[in-house]
C-alpha cells in the first residue's frame, strides 16, 4: 500500500505525540511505525528486530492510543518486573502478574486490571490460559496479545520453552484477537515455526536489518583466557563491559582475577541470592563497576545502552545466543567491540552439556538434540571462518549484506593473520596421524610432531617415524591450536567420548592428495622463538619451497649415495627458499652455494622454484 488514508496519518500524529509525551522520543526507529499500525489496527503480525531495535514501544504504544487493555506475554519475571517499573515511571498504567507476587500484591493488581484502567497486562505463558486469568480479562474483551520472545515456541530455535507451546490455543480461546509476536533472533525456518505454531492470519511480518555497523567483532582463538580478557578490557578501561562465561564458577574466579588486575568488576549468576544479584545489577546500571562476569542469566534485564565491550569466554552454543548476547553492546548506537574467545573444546562441552540435559527432559526429544548440535555447529563455523564476521551474521538471519568489506570485524581489518604454507602444515598433521595409526589424542599427537623426548613417545618408539620433529618449530599451543582447526573444519575428525582419539576421513586424505587446499588462521602464540642465529634464518621464508627443495636434495643425495648434507645444508636450502633465485647469477648469491655446486646442482634448483611457483600461480583463483 502505497498512500496511507488520512485516518491512518492522523494515527500517526497520535503516535508521534504519544511516543514524545510518555517517552520523551522524538522519533520512531525502523519498522516501529509498522508495527504500531498493526497492533492499533488489530491486524496479526510478526516483527523481528534485533536486540536493541525497540520491540518493547511497539506493544506498549497501541493500547494506549486506542485506549485498550492489551496482554503481553512474557518468558522471564525479571523481565517483565524491569518493564514495568519503567512504564510506570513514565506514568504509563502497566501492571505484572506472576509467582514472585505475594498474595496481597496480586488482588491488588486484580483490582487494578478490573476496573479498566491498565493498559498493558505482563504475564507468564503458563498463566494466561488459566481459568483464573480468564476470567479477570473476558470482561474487558482484550483485543489483542503481543507475544515476546516469541521464538521460545519453537523447536527450531535455541531457547525453546515448552510452555510457550501453550500459546498455540490463544488463537482458539480469543478468535477476535490480533495476535503480535516479537523476536530478535529469527531465523527463516524459525519465523515460519512461529507462524504456524500461533496460527497467525495473514500476518504483516516485519523483519528489520540485523547488521549492527557500530560493533566491531573479533574472533580470537583461546589460548589463555585471562591475559585475552584483560587486554581486551584494557582497550575499554573505565567503560561498561560484559564477559560471559559458560560456568557458575568461572565467573567467580574470573571477577576475582579482574578485580585483583585493578578493574572494577563483578559477577552474576542464577546461583547467587537474589540480593547478591539486585546489587551487582544496580552497581553496574550505577557506573559503580565497568565489567560484570557472568552466566547468559545476566543481560535480559540490563538496560545500560553504553555498554562498550561484550566479551565471550567461551563459545556460546548458538550464533542466535551469540547475536543476542554481543548485541547488548552499543545500544546507544556507538562503537563497541564484541569479542569472542573459541577454543574447540567449549564446543565439546556443550555437546556434553546438551546431551544431559536431554536425558533430563521428560519427552527427550531426539530431533531436539540434533536440531541443537546443528546450531552448535553453525556456530563453530562462524569462529573457524576466515569470512567478514558482519556478513556471516547477516546471512545467517537469511539477509543480504551488499558491501564488500564492512571495515568492522577482525577479518576485514586484516587483523586474522593466515598461515602461510596452511597446505604443507596441514599434511604433516595429518601424516603423523596416519603413522601413529590412527589411536592417538591431540596432545600425543603434538609432542610427536614436535619432536618431545617424553617417556610416552619413547616407549611407543614415535621418535623413530618419520613425522617425528617435522612442526618442531611451533610451540606446543599453537600446534594444538592447528590441530583444533583442521578439527573443526573437518578436515580431520575427533571422537570418542572419554578420551578422544584423532581419526583421518575423506577429507583428510584429500588434503595429503594435496586435491584440497586448506585456509589455516596464524595460532595465537605463533611460531616458537628459535635460538638467535635460527630464528633469522627462517625469516622470510617459504616452507612449502624449503620442502620442495629438502626432496630434491634427497633425490639427488640418493642418487649420488651421500648423505644430504653435503649437497647442500639445511641454512643454504632456506637462503634459497626465501631469495628463490631464477638464474645461475642469483643463484651464486644463496648462502653456502660456490661456482662448483652452482655448477653441478644450480639448473636441478632454479627448475624446482619455477616449478613451486608456477603451482602456487595455478591455485590463486581468477
Ligand atoms: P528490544 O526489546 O528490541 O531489545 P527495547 O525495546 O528494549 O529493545 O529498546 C532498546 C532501547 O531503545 C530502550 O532503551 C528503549 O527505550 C530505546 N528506544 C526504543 N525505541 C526508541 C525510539 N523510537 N527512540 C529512542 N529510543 C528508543
Ligand atoms: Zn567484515
Amino acid at each position: 500500500m502505497l498512500s496511507q488514508p488520512p485516518a491512518s496519518r492522523a494515527g500517526d500524529d497520535a503516535i508521534r505525540d504519544a511516543i514524545r509525551r510518555v517517552w520523551g522520543f522524538s522519533s520512531l526507529r525502523p519498522l516501529q511505525a509498522e508495527a504500531i499500525r498493526a497492533g492499533i489496527e488489530g491486524r496479526d503480525a510478526l516483527v523481528v528486530l534485533p536486540t536493541g531495535g525497540g520491540k518493547s514501544l511497539c506493544y506498549q504504544v497501541p493500547p494506549l492510543i486506542t485506549e485498550r487493555t492489551d496482554v503481553v506475554i512474557s518468558p522471564l519475571i525479571a523481565l517483565m518486573k524491569d518493564q514495568v517499573d519503567a512504564l510506570r515511571a513514565n506514568g504509563y498504567p502497566a501492571v505484572a502478574l506472576h509467582s514472585g507476587m505475594s498474595d496481597g500484591e496480586r488482588v491488588a493488581a486484580e483490582k487494578e486490571i478490573a476496573a479498566g484502567r491498565t493498559r498493558l497486562v505482563f504475564v507468564a505463558p503458563e498463566r494466561v490460559l488459566s481459568g483464573r486469568f480468564l476470567r479477570l480479562i473476558n470482561p474487558l474483551g482484550v483485543r489483542a496479545f503481543a507475544i515476546d520472545e516469541a521464538h521460545c515456541i519453537s523447536h527450531w530455535g535455541h531457547d525453546f520453552r515448552p510452555e510457550y507451546r501453550w500459546l498455540a490455543r490463544l488463537r482458539s480461546t480469543f478468535p477476535d484477537a490480533s495476535l503480535h509476536a516479537y523476536t530478535a533472533t529469527a531465523t527463516p525456518q524459525v519465523r515460519q515455526d512461529i507462524v504456524d505454531q500461533l496460527q497467525l492470519r495473514e500476518p504483516h511480518v516485519l523483519v528489520g536489518s540485523f547488521d549492527r555497523p557500530n560493533l566491531t567483532y573479533r574472533v580470537r582463538a583461546k589460548l589463555e583466557a585471562r591475559p585475552q580478557i584483560i587486554d581486551a578490557l584494557r582497550r575499554h578501561a573505565g567503560q561498561a563491559a560484559i564477559v560471559y562465561c559458560i560456568s557458575r564458577r568461572e565467573t567467580e574466579s574470573l571477577a576475582d582475577a579482574l578485580r585483583e588486575a585493578k578493574f572494577k568488576a563483578a559477577c552474576y549468576h542464577a546461583g547467587l541470592n537474589p540480593d547478591q544479584r539486585r546489587r551487582t545489577q544496580e552497581d553496574f546500571a550505577n557506573e559503580r563497576i565497568d565489567v560484570v562476569c557472568a552466566t547468559v542469566a545476566f543481560g535480559m534485564g540490563v538496560d545500560r545502552s553504553d555498554v562498550r565491550c561484550v566479551i565471550h569466554a567461551a563459545m556460546p552454543k548458538s550464533i542466535e545466543h551469540y547475536q543476542q548476547e554481543a548485541g547488548r553492546a552499543g545500544r546507544d548506537g556507538l562503537e563497541a567491540e564484541c569479542l569472542l574467545l573459541f577454543s574447540p573444546a567449549d564446543a565439546l562441552r556443550w555437546e556434553s552439556l546438551l546431551a544431559r540435559s536431554l536425558e533430563e527432559q521428560e519427552d527427550g526429544a531426539p530431533e531436539w538434540l540434533d536440531a541443537q548440535h546443528k546450531l552448535l555447529r553453525e556456530m563453530r563455523g562462524y569462529a573457524n571462518a576466515v569470512r567478514c564476521r558482519h556478513r556471516m551474521l547477516v546471512e545467517h538471519f537469511g539477509q543480504r549484506f551488499d558491501s564488500e568489506s564492512c571495515g568492522a570485524c577482525d577479518v576485514c581489518l586484516g587483523e586474522v593473520e593466515e598461515l602461510s604454507d596452511a597446505n604443507t602444515v596441514a599434511q604433516k598433521v595429518l601424516s603423523c596421524v596416519a603413522r601413529t595409526r590412527e589411536s592417538f589424542g591431540i596432545g600425543h599427537v603434538v609432542d610427536v610432531l614436535r619432536g618431545a623426548r617424553n617417556d610416552r613417545v619413547q616407549a611407543l618408539r614415535h621418535h623413530e617415524l618419520s613425522t617425528y620433529g617435522l612442526l618442531k618449530h611451533f610451540e606446543k599451543k599453537s600446534l594444538t591450536d592447528i590441530v583444533y582447526q583442521l578439527v573443526e573444519q573437518d578436515l580431520l575428525t575427533r571422537d570418542g567420548d572419554e578420551l578422544p582419539v584423532l581419526r583421518l576421513n575423506p577429507a583428510s586424505w584429500e588434503v595429503m592428495r594435496g586435491e584440497r587446499d586448506v585456509r589455516l588462521r596464524k595460532p595465537v602464540g605463533g611460531v616458537a622463538k628459535r635460538s638467535k642465529g635460527d630464528a633469522a634464518s627462517w625469516e622470510g621464508v617459504s616452507e612449502g619451497l624449503f620442502e620442495a627443495l629438502r626432496g630434491l636434495r634427497r633425490q639427488i643425495a640418493d642418487e649420488a649415495g651421500v648423505p644430504p648434507y653435503v649437497i647442500f645444508s639445511d641454512a643454504t636450502l632456506r637462503d634459497m627458499a626465501r631469495q628463490k633465485p631464477k638464474s645461475p647469477g642469483a643463484f651464486l648469491n644463496v648462502y653456502g652455494v660456490g661456482e662448483t655446486k652452482r655448477r653441478k646442482f644450480g639448473a636441478a634448483f632454479i627448475e624446482a622454484i619455477k616449478a613451486f611457483e608456477d603451482r602456487g600461480a595455478r591455485i590463486v583463483p581468477e
